[in-house]
């Protein structure tokens, strides 16, 4: 079975937040204020009661894997600090139709949790990591610890969760000068490192101001140092991939994979083949938009799976054709502000 959009997207992905809570507080996503401390204790605005079981989410994932899904990510805020996350992963690794259960975290704790993940059928991590220094990272994260995210990849790639894909944010006067480093970083790893655009959200206005730089920013600073070819890895999603070789040694063999996600500059709507279910049960046909359907009381109540179709294929059915990030509206309201979202948030 495929589930098609209003405007002929094959839909076949689901991210899932776990959790709003993290022990980290990057400078671009959280607030530095409440929750959070360096010794890594997490706390989030989602009450206990008001997140979605384990049980809940495999039910839900049960019923869109019976309508065309295939893929899951689990995030958060950090997926790794809610407890027996193995438990979740073991639940929808045995759904029939799910090819692929990978997970984005700041890997914080993953050295410490792969074995249980791994074992549950874990396929892949993605690992953000905005820093090769390590006084800058913590700086960064406000208290990360470089040595353990390190651990995490290498503990990653011992699991045979390959390729391992880093996430960075470039940021003007931040990190940017690193973009070089993280490219030799990832040929000398083979980690696959996946540029991400920094988008506005409300924590964010004044380093988004000052900060942001553009795909193709990033892709010139790239060039500089490396021959880049465009690789057509994937029908959908919102990375452009590249072989990267060095062009200083045209002879070397070394190689490797990178990724930019151009969610500003370049929108990637028309190969949006995702949905967003948020830790406390609304479905999200959009990231960048606030349209959602609430399924947290059907889940709670024992709605059946042909209910739980129903409210999915509804959210289908809302998907907005684009996102209007900077452009001066607000897909789902007339507000006519420009378009700041309240959390990237996974
Ligand atoms: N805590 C986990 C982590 O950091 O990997 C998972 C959740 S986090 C929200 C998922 C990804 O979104 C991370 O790679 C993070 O760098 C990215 N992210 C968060 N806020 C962002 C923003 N304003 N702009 C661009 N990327 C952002
Ligand atoms: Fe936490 Fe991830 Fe946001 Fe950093 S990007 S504050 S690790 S949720």
């Amino acid at each position: 079975m495929q589930l098609i959009d209003n405007f002929g997207r094959s839909i076949d992905y689901i991210r899932i937040s776990v959790t709003d809570r993290c022990n980290l507080r990057c400078l671009y996503c959280m607030p530095d204020t409440s929750g959070c401390t360096a010794a890594g204790k997490a706390d989030g605005k989602i009450s206990h009661d008001a997140v979605l079981r384990y049980e809940e989410i495999v039910r839900f994932v049960e019923a869109a894997a019976a309508l065309g899904i295939k893929k899951i990510r689990l995030t958060g805020g950090e997926p790794l600090v809610r407890r027996s996350l193995h438990e979740l992963v073991k639940g929808i690794k045995q759904i029939s139709g799910i090819e692929e259960l990978s997970l984005t975290t700041n890997g914080q704790l993953l050295a410490q949790l792969i074995t249980p993940l791994a074992l549950a059928g874990l396929d892949r991590v993605n690992i953000s990591l905005d820093s090769l220094i390590p006084e800058r990272y913590a700086q960064i994260t406000k208290g990360g610890d470089f040595g353990k995210v390190m651990a995490g990849i290498r503990a990653a790639e011992s699991a045979g969760l390959l390729p391992v894909k880093l996430n960075m944010v470039p940021m003007l006067g931040v990190n940017d000068d690193e973009i070089v480093d993280f490219v030799r970083f990832g040929m000398h790893t083979g980690a696959q490192i996946r540029f991400i655009e920094l988008m506005p959200t409300v924590v964010n206005e004044h380093l988004f101001s000052k900060g942001f730089i553009g795909s193709e920013q990033i892709r010139r600073a790239i060039e500089r140092e490396f021959e880049i070819t465009p690789l057509k890895l994937r029908k959908y999603g919102p990375a452009r991939y590249f072989k990267v070789k060095c062009a200083a040694e045209p002879q070397s063999h070394a190689s490797g994979i990178i990724g930019i996600i151009s969610a500003v500059t370049c929108r990637f709507c028309s190969l949006c083949n995702r949905l967003r279910l948020t830790a406390d049960g609304r479905l999200r046909p959009c990231l960048y938009s606030n349209i959602e359907i609430g399924l947290f009381d059907a889940l709670r109540n024992n709605a059946s799976a042909e209910e739980l179709q129903g409210l999915i294929l509804q959210a289908v059915a809302l998907k907005p054709e684009r996102h209007h990030i900077c452009d001066g509206t607000k897909t789902g309201t007339s507000t006519g502000a420009p378009f700041i979202m309240s959390g990237v948030g996974g």
